[in-house]
């Protein structure tokens, strides 16, 4: 299937001069959503992940079916705030000024091998962000799964020798 055909670009989005990339349309596409959650089931079985993680709010959209279809484990990275019991923290740069990410302190069990999945990878600093909570935690970061891949913005750069899966590259 040509997953591409079912993203669509909004040009000036959030702000004057993006070009945003809207996955809501693969989502709401029955057929398109099952294909794009396959090749991420396939993808983690390939790598024996035992746990999904995945960052607010559209980690949540690709990781969690991904997980269910594997009868295996999600565990959400939210926001500051959000997680109700005892978390770690890491802080990571934004182009400007600096945003936090959290996880149970219980999420990832040591050793246990996991799977971020995210809708798109841009610059890379949602998901390095990500891997040093997991890593923190002793999770053993199997690989990373992604719908969409910016590639001129070099996120694998920021990420080494992990194994990167995407769906779609622009
Ligand atoms: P990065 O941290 O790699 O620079 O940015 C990736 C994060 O920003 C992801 O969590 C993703 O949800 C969000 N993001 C940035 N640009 C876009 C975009 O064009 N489309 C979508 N769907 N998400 C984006």
């Amino acid at each position: 299937m040509d997953l591409k055909q079912y993203v669509t670009t909004v040009e000036n989005w959030p702000k004057e001069g993006i070009t945003f990339r809207d996955i809501t349309t693969i989502m709401d596409n029955g057929p398109a959503y099952k294909y794009a959650t396959d090749e991420i089931v396939k993808y983690a079985k390939e790598l024996g992940a035992e746990i999904v993680v995945g960052p607010e709010a559209r980690g949540f959209i690709i990781g969690c079916p991904v997980a269910y279809a594997l009868q295996i484990g999600f565990a959400p990275v939210r926001k500051p705030g959000k997680l109700p019991r005892e978390v770690i923290s890491v802080d990571y740069g934004l182009e400007y000024g600096k945003d936090t990410l959290t996880m149970h302190k219980d999420a990832i069990k040591p050793g246990q091998k996991v799977l971020i999945c995210d809708d798109l990878l841009a610059t890379g600093g949602t998901v390095e962000a990500t891997v040093r909570l997991v890593e923190q935690l002793g999770g053993q970061v199997v690989g990373c799964a992604f719908l969409i891949e910016l590639v001129e913005l070099n996120g694998r750069e920021k990420l080494g020798d992990l194994a990167i899966k995407a769906l779609i590259q622009y």
